[in-house]
């Protein structure tokens, strides 16, 4: 069995960045607190976890005088407005990505646009998203859901960073006959991008594909959706113990694609596995 790996996969510049600071900190302080998941890896998080990191579910649980970290895809300004009451000191681990889609958010409503966010209502991103501007904005993630918003004087769209660019332009394309005036902002990251187009090209070169990631990771799920709109066996795992055998006959090569989020030890782990089966 010939195995390929997808160029590039796994951990993006925003994910790597938050890490490196998230395990400083730990290694500094002990115990760092963090509001949800500070990236989406279960694997990783565990890992974090057993260097002191505390992943609590809202603001309110985190006591005083903690260090916390800020997760990847941001958090909610009301949010944040309690860390920093509480906090000894707060690591911004927020994406620059992340913090140009909500700057360009406020920029829209700031010049009288109606906003649009194509992405996950309730994706994390999305909702510190909306937190910046104060609620003032649609979600899509439904293309019929268009229909149902009338006509628009001004629009402004702007994406969760890592959406499929293929919804994108959909949405884009559906809202413009109802639209006097439209500005969008691309806002998904070059890192989804570029693991966007890895795996559509390493889709015409294998017999099926496995992606490594997390079942609540945004990218990795996009990845697998690309890849069964490719039209090839896809195979989607956090961790080896999900390597169905089955799945594997009559497939000669392999392609191995991981998210944003799934670190390389995991990768390189199953990569292993597979090069000894
Ligand atoms: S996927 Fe993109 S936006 Fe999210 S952390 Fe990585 S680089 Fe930043």
């Amino acid at each position: 069995m010939e195995l390929i790996l997808a160029n590039p996969t796994g951990f993006c510049f925003g994910v790597t960045r938050a890490i490196k600071e998230l395990e400083n900190s730990l290694d500094t302080f002990g115990k760092v607190y963090s509001i949800g998941s500070p990236i989406h890896n279960p694997q990783e998080v565990k890992r974090l976890q057993d260097k002191g990191l505390v992943v609590v579910r809202s603001a309110e649980e985190i006591p005083n005088g903690s260090v916390v970290f800020v997760r990847a895809h941001g958090e909610m300004p009301e949010a944040l407005r309690i860390v920093r009451e509480k906090a000894l000191l707060i690591i911004d681990g927020t994406c620059p990505f992340v913090h140009n889609a909500q700057e360009k958010a406020k920029f829209l409503i700031d010049e009288g646009y109606d906003l649009f966010i194509v992405g996950d209502p309730e994706h994390p991103e999305v909702k510190a998203i909306l937190g910046a501007v104060s609620n003032k904005g649609t979600v899509i993630n439904d293309l019929d859901a268009i229909n149902r918003y009338g006509s628009i004087n001004r629009c402004g769209i702007i994406s969760q960073t890592t959406q499929s660019k293929d919804f994108l332009g959909s949405v884009v394309s559906g809202l413009v006959p109802f639209c006097n005036e439209m500005r969008v902002y691309n806002t998904i990251c070059k890192a989804t991008l570029e693991r966007q187009d890895a795996i559509r090209e390493l889709a015409s070169r294998v017999d099926g594909v496995i992606i490594i990631g997390g079942k609540n990771s945004a990218n990795t799920s996009q990845l697998s959706l690309i890849a069964k709109q490719e039209e090839i066996p896809t195979l989607w795992i956090e961790d080896s113990e999900e390597l169905d055998p089955d799945w594997f006959s009559e497939k000669n090569i392999i392609g191995i694609a991981a998210g944003a989020s799934t670190p390389d030890w995991l990768i390189k782990k199953i990569k292993l596995i597979l090069e000894h089966r």
